[in-house]
């Protein structure tokens, strides 16, 4: 147990481990595009960010320079035009006055950026906004003034300071005249300069100064920083030196503790705009990015992983179900097999018990021929009583045990499924009739009362098996006739032309069958009461057989009954309507024949005609050359295969009886022989067998033979052979035959044949035949 636990657990790690493998290699993959994106994704943004940095400090310096140009300019060309009015001569009055006109105007033109020009000029403090300096006011101690000597004539800036008059953050912009005496100077107020530090942003981040070389904020986004010196805090001076020696245009920076870059554009008059932005601000947006990517790369792989096990799964449910369905159809193919061997098996017993059947069939007809053959004779020779009885029971007996042979036979072909219906036209009078003069001797012999009743209505030529419907009815009728001691046999026919049903009811005044015994009724060599019944002779088999066939015409069998009472059964069949005319009053026309007669007489003669008839059994031979005395043929006899080939070639004969079991050379072997030597080039060979077994005729006929007569052979089945296959010329009429009416019968049933044959009786002359060609043979004969 615990080692199977073990095996188990083992074999769902591997499993799993299969599964992971994947998975992990999925994982990775997702993790290395996860990185190359964020790399790639942080490069951009890096880029992008000191791109978008360094374009906003260009533009940012491009302005202030813009700004300080526009200052000395206009410095330039005031300066210039001073110096032109010093040279004209102009009084100081004059100059001043021009300095306060170019004061407005400056101030106007240009938003008041530029506040005001002043200068020392003619030894005299001019202001253009007319600012009266404080007691003690020595320009030539101002920057402004000494910075504009200092730098000859060139524009020069003087750092920031705040400005007296205003309070505000100025710069001045001051140059000395060309007279290298005089000294001009225009203040220039930074608010513009501070304004632009509010765009030196990185999208609202970081913040930006401009700073002059000593390290003096001149503008800052922090208003409060304007005017203090960088170099004052720590590492102020180290700080400093980096923005002016910057070679790359920024460098990264620590300010307490967190990781800036500092950006830094060199702009006209040594100052710096510069900007600072914590790494955290500037990458703000890639961390977002990076969160982004993350997440996004995450689904991604949790997406691949889920569709990953459902296809896993699915494959292992599909795998799971595809071993079931290969269980399933090796399960399937181990009972075919199972079955095809069961069947072979069966085949085998069936092949074994139909050959067994067909033996005991042989076996036993052979020397039931023999046995109603003799009969026949006696009977013939018109015995006295008591030897005429006896003959007639021997006669009975005889039939009934050839019945039990047929059941078993029929019974043996059904359960092999060899049992067909042949439908074939034919007429329900004549069925009936048949049937009847079957049944109703039997039943009135024991003193019971025949009742037939059958629908005028009943089409009269219908399309079915003829032989098993008779069958069907005949089974039913001696049973009712078996088991009934007295009162009266019922027989009620009639056709339901919607669902094409010929109905028979047998109804009978018998013994009657108990409720429980009705289920066992169809039960093959069931037969109820069996002590009760012992006397009654059966087999247990009609039944069964009689259900099988009415099954198999598409129809069912039903019965009812009360015990001590009498029972009735109802078959139904289906049977095709061929000729829908009403059979009309069926039963006036058969009451009217007197069927009793069955006296022997011959019904022509063959004096000339030869034939040969070969059995190993010399009472078989005895029989047939018996029955045919009083047609004066010519019978030769052979009792062997080889004796028969011997006579054939030196005699010619006109009809060859073969029998077919014969010990040595069977009947088979000797019509090959027959057929090779050419032994009866135009004399037809039939069959003499005991063989009853389904497709025998179709058999015999397909070997070679011309015909086929079973065993016990019956005399009216021999004559009906003899004046088929005898010439014309052969057959002659019986000495009185003239003076009495002919009749010619034709079918193809000895039974009918037999029937019509007892009803002419003595008063016509009957001449029976199997087909049209024989009569016309008969009647063109006779016309001779
Ligand atoms: P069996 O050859 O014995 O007559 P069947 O198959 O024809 O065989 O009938 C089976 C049994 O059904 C018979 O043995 C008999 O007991 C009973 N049975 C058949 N028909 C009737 C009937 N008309 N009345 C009473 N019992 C019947």
């Amino acid at each position: 147990m615990g080692k199977k636990r073990n095996y188990e657990n083992g074999e769902g790690r591997r499993k799993i481990n299969v599964m992971m493998i994947p998975l992990i290699l999925i994982f990775a993959f997702v993790v290395f595009i996860m990185i190359y994106t964020s790399r790639l994704m942080y490069s951009v943004a890096v880029s992008n960010s000191n791109a978008v940095i360094e374009d906003r400090i260009f533009n940012i310096s491009s302005m202030i320079e813009n700004h300080l140009n526009t200052a000395e300019n206009v410095l330039h060309v005031s300066a210039d035009s001073i110096q032109h009015m010093l040279d004209s001569g102009s009084k100081p009055s004059r100059i001043h006055e021009f300095i306060v006109d170019e004061t407005n105007n400056v101030s106007q033109q240009f938003d008041e950026n530029y506040t005001g020009f002043y200068g020392y000029i003619m030894n005299r403090f001019m202001d253009g906004l007319n600012w009266e300096p404080p007691e003690g006011y020595d320009p030539m101690s101002r920057d402004w003034y000494r910075i504009a000597r200092k730098n000859n004539g060139k524009v020069a800036f003087v750092p920031p300071y705040i400005d007296a008059q205003t309070g505000k953050m100025i710069i001045s912009v001051c140059r000395m005249l060309d007279d290298r005496q005089n000294v001009v100077s225009l203040d220039v107020r930074l608010e513009r300069i501070q304004s632009m530090m509010q765009g030196l942003t990185l999208n609202g981040k970081g913040y930006g100064f401009v700073v002059d070389e000593t390290g003096f904020v001149i503008a800052h986004k922090d208003e409060e920083k304007i005017g203090t010196n960088i170099t004052d805090s720590d590492k102020g001076i180290e700080y400093l030196h980096d923005i002016m020696y910057s070679d790359s245009g920024n460098f990264s920076y620590t300010f307490d503790g967190e990781e800036s870059t500092v950006y830094v554009n060199p702009i006209m008059n040594h100052w710096y705009v510069v900007m600072v932005v914590t790494d955290k601000e500037k990458f703000a947006d890639f961390s977002n990015q990076l969160a982004v990517n993350i997440l996004v790369c995450t689904l991604i792989f949790i997406m691949i992983a889920l569709s990953f096990y459902a296809s896993h799964k699915n494959q292992k449910d599909y795998t799971s179900r595809m071993e079931a369905m290969k269980l399933e159809e090796q399960k399937a193919l181990y009972e075919r097999k199972m079955f095809e061997i069961e069947k072979d098996a069966a085949n085998a017993s069936n092949r074994a018990k139909s050959y067994f059947l067909a033996n005991m069939s042989h076996e036993i007809r052979t020397p039931m021929n023999s046995i109603i053959g003799m009969d026949e004779m006696i009977l013939r020779n018109n015995p006295s009583e008591p030897i005429r009885k006896y003959a007639l029971d021997i006669q009975s007996a005889g039939k009934t045990l050839l019945s039990i042979i047929n059941d078993i036979l029929d019974f043996s072909r059904i359960e092999a499924g060899k049992m067909q219906i042949v439908p074939v036209e034919y007429s329900i009078a004549s069925v009936i009739n048949d049937v009847v003069n079957m049944t109703r001797t039997k039943a009135q012999d024991k003193g019971l009362v025949y009742n037939l009743k059958v629908d005028e209505d009943v089409p009269s030529v219908m399309f079915g098996d003829e032989i098993r419907v008779k069958q069907v009815m005949l089974n039913l009728i001696n049973n009712a006739i078996k088991y009934t001691r007295e009162g009266r046999v019922f027989i009620d026919v009639s056709y339901e032309r919607e669902s094409k049903m010929l109905d028979v009811v047998v109804a009978d005044t018998g013994i009657g069958i108990k409720n429980e015994d009705i289920g066992k009724l169809f039960v093959s060599f069931e037969r109820l009461e069996k002590e009760k019944n012992r006397s009654i002779e059966g087999t247990g088999l009609g039944l069964n057989i009689t259900m099988r066939l009415v099954h198999m015409m598409n129809g069912n069998i039903s019965v009812q009954s009360r015990y001590g009472e009498g029972s009735t059964f109802t078959a139904k069949m289906e049977q095709e309507i061929v000729d829908p005319t009403p059979v009309g009053d069926l039963v006036q026309k058969i009451s009217s024949e007197n069927g009793s007669s069955e006296e022997y007489k011959v019904s022509f003669i063959a004096p000339e005609a030869k034939i040969l008839v070969v059995d190993d059994n010399d009472m078989n031979l005895e029989v047939i050359v018996n029955l045919l005395e009083d047609t004066k043929v010519n019978v030769k006899t052979a009792m062997s295969g080889v004796e028969c080939i011997e006579i054939l070639k030196n005699e010619k004969f006109d009809i060859v009886f073969l029998d077919q079991m014969m010990p040595g050379m069977s009947g088979l072997s000797t019509l090959e022989v027959i057929k090779r030597e050419n032994l009866c080039e135009r004399t037809p060979v039939i069959a003499l067998t005991a063989d009853a077994i389904v497709g025998a005729k179709e058999r015999y006929i397909n070997y070679g033979f011309s015909d086929y007569l079973s065993k016990p052979v019956m005399y009216s089945a021999l004559e009906t052979v003899l004046l088929k296959y005898l010439d014309d010329g052969l057959i002659k009429n019986v000495e009185d035959e003239g003076e009495k009416p002919i009749i010619i019968a034709i079918s193809d049933s000895s039974d009918k044949l037999k029937n019509v044959k007892a009803f002419l009786g003595d008063r016509y002359k009957g001449v029976f035949v199997r087909d049209v060609k024989s009569a016309m043979r008969y009647l063109s004969k006779k016309d001779e």
